[in-house]
């Protein structure tokens, strides 16, 4: 997907949400604080001879293609407006969206991913839960020897199921049990925080939690079910992730993920920021 067409995307998305649009300024304020585009006021530190932010202005000139290839009203009274054409581009370029590729340059953020395609938070813990639960019924001293990781993006996975809007992937159990083995059935938060012996195995109850949310698979374009992504957490500290406090959560997940930047990085093939971390996890 270009540039150009995740621009598109965001701006008749924006306006179908604002009901059909607004005024200029006020559609852009509103992808502004909404957070839907990678540069906004605050990270644009290219100012157009009006003194405005580049993107407003890179903004404007995408409106100027739709209104001529009639997807927006070409007088709006300074309004800018969807019209039907427009919103059935919207629909195209949304299937557009579902089919990212790594390679592609992704300009819209993970909030603005995540509201296209109506990703609830417990959808993720639900899809958590339900790999602990197979998990806890294979033996964990039965798990093969562990094989090569290797550090390259791989393609995404199968698929286990597609909920209305969006693809849910399979977390296989084999690739959590080798997570688990690789941190000794120990929590990567803290070592020394306490557990139970399992029920099969001889070893430490521990939960994998996916640090880059399995449900961002699509926006990653990447299978995300790798061991380099799945850490070992205790009951508490996976809880405390899930449903904790916004500044505590932000401490955990930064812990992980400084512990290994490079091997994430490796597994996306390319660059994540702490931040854009906290934006999967509405945590910022
Ligand atoms: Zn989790
Ligand atoms: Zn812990």
């Amino acid at each position: 997907m270009t540039q150009q067409e995740q621009m598109k995307l965001v701006l008749l998305y924006t306006l179908s949400e604002l009901g059909g649009g607004g005024q200029r300024s006020y559609v852009l304020d509103y992808i502004n604080s909404s957070n839907y585009w990678y540069k906004n006021d605050q990270r644009d530190v290219i100012r157009t001879s009006r003194n405005e932010s580049a993107w407003r202005n890179n903004f404007s000139y995408e409106r100027q293609h739709l209104v001529e290839h009639g997807y927006m009203q070409k007088n709006g009274n300074g309004k800018w407006l969807i019209t039907d054409e427009g919103k059935a581009h919207l629909e195209l370029l949304i299937k557009k969206a579902q089919i990212l590729k790594s390679s592609d340059h992704i300009c819209f953020t993970p909030v603005f991913f995540q509201k296209l395609f109506a990703i609830q938070n417990f959808d993720e813990i639900a899809e958590d839960q339900q790999l602990v639960e197979q998990i806890s019924q294979i033996d964990s001293e039965l798990i093969d020897a562990p094989t090569d990781i290797l550090n390259i993006p791989q393609p995404k996975g199968a698929i286990s199921q597609r909920s209305a809007n969006r693809n849910i992937y399979l977390r296989d159990t084999t690739v959590a049990k080798r997570a688990l083995n690789r941190a000794g059935h120990l929590c990567e938060i803290d070592i020394t925080h306490k557990s139970f012996l399992r029920r099969y195995g001889n070893v430490l109850y521990m939960e994998p939690h996916h640090l880059i949310p399995m449900s961002f698979t699509d926006y990653f374009g990447v299978n995300l079910d790798r061991e380099q992504n799945i850490f070992s957490l205790c009951s508490n500290c996976h809880n405390q992730i899930h449903y904790g406090a916004k500044k505590d959560v932000r401490q955990l997940i930064s812990k992980l993920f400084l512990s290994r930047e490079y091997e994430i990085f490796s597994i996306l093939g390319r660059d994540i920021t702490v931040n854009e971390l906290f934006q999967l996890y509405g945590v910022l």
